[in-house]
């Protein structure tokens, strides 16, 4: 199949309505998008990603008045949430309605929402005319997109058109909050931290690895965010070996010589170059990955989960 390329989101979209996948870019990551209800779209999706079709999408809105079509209702806390979020790095879990197609949500009776807040996804999602579900616009365990070049050189020829966009702001994906009962259970750390959460709804709490919310949450168990390389984490650089063919990534100069460095000046740059760094290593061949952890403030925690997963095997 050929993949269209534009920068036009009313063309993006066109693609969309005639039943079509198209990338297109968020603040978060690149995600892959079809009309949430069009079962045989959304199908499409998983095959592209060759995505295991366990792991639900997340649906992306541009109102909230389209979130009421996918959902039965909204609970107390998804709604504060949405008030204080939206637009933005945020998915809010919610039971769905029966006019969700089985599929998009992995045979989950509930679903994921959010709306982000990048001009061109608001573009693009408004002219789409209806919620759009897209996991992150990546083959199923590579690192996420943060660059429609990136998207390409995943999925170039298997979807129908990519939005070209700017580089994604945060580069981590949302996070994600189960507000299907009275006590909300954080999923997934995103650029949202749990003291912003907080802020909102004093009693929401962290899900544990062995807690049974994870079982709501199929993707977080699968493998993740990984590189081809071998990814090692390191709290700080006196323990860093010196393998030839090796790259490091962090907020400090290491002091042993690796063959490409990325020092970046704050947690936030850190966090939204981490997947293309990822990306560039496998791109020139690189055994191994140093991670430099960083402190778990604010987006730090998001960006400290990613690593931990990319780091596993
Ligand atoms: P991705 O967009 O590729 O980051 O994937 C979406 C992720 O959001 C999934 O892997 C899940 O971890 C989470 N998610 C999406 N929908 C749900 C849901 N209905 N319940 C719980 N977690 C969800
Ligand atoms: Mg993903």
């Amino acid at each position: 199949m050929e993949t269209v390329l534009t920068f036009d989101p009313i063309e993006a979209a066109g693609y969309v309505k005639r039943g079509g996948i198209v990338a297109f870019p968020t603040e978060t990551v690149y995600g892959l998008g079809a009309n949430v209800f069009d079962a045989t779209a959304v199908a499409k999706i998983f095959e592209a990603k060759m995505r295991p079709a366990d792991n639900p999408l997340i649906a992306h809105v541009c109102d909230t008045s389209q979130i009421e079509r996918l959902v039965k209702n909204i609970t107390g806390s998804a709604s504060k949430l949405i008030e204080a979020f939206f637009p933005g790095p945020l998915t809010v879990v919610l039971e769905r309605s029966g006019e969700v197609p089985d599929v998009a949500t992995a045979g989950l009776d509930t679903i994921g929402v959010r709306m982000p807040r990048f001009e061109i996804a608001h573009r693009f999602l408004e002219a789409c005319g209806v919620p759009v579900v897209a996991p992150s616009a990546n083959l199923s365990g590579k690192p996420s997109p943060t660059t429609w070049q990136a998207v390409f050189e995943d999925l170039g020829g298997r979807i129908d058109c990519i939005l070209q966009g700017d580089p994604t702001e945060i580069g981590l994906e949302s996070t994600v909050v189960d507000c299907t009962s009275d006590h909300p259970v954080l999923l997934r750390l995103g650029s949202v931290s749990l003291s912003d959460l907080r802020e909102v709804v004093p009693d929401i709490r962290e899900v544990g690895s062995d807690d049974p919310a994870t079982v709501r949450s199929p993707g977080l168990r699968h493998r993740h965010y990984s590189p081809r390389a071998h990814v090692v984490l390191i709290s700080d650089d006196k323990g860093l070996p010196t393998t030839e063919n090796s790259a490091f990534i962090g907020l400090h100069r290491p002091s042993a010589g690796v063959r490409l460095a990325k020092i970046c000046s704050s947690v936030g740059e850190y966090a939204s170059s981490v997947f293309e760094f990822f990306r560039e290593c496998d791109r020139r061949g690189i055994e191994t990955i140093y991670c430099e952890l960083v402190s778990g403030e604010g987006i730090g925690a998001a960006l400290n989960d990613r690593l931990r997963r990319a780091a596993e095997d």
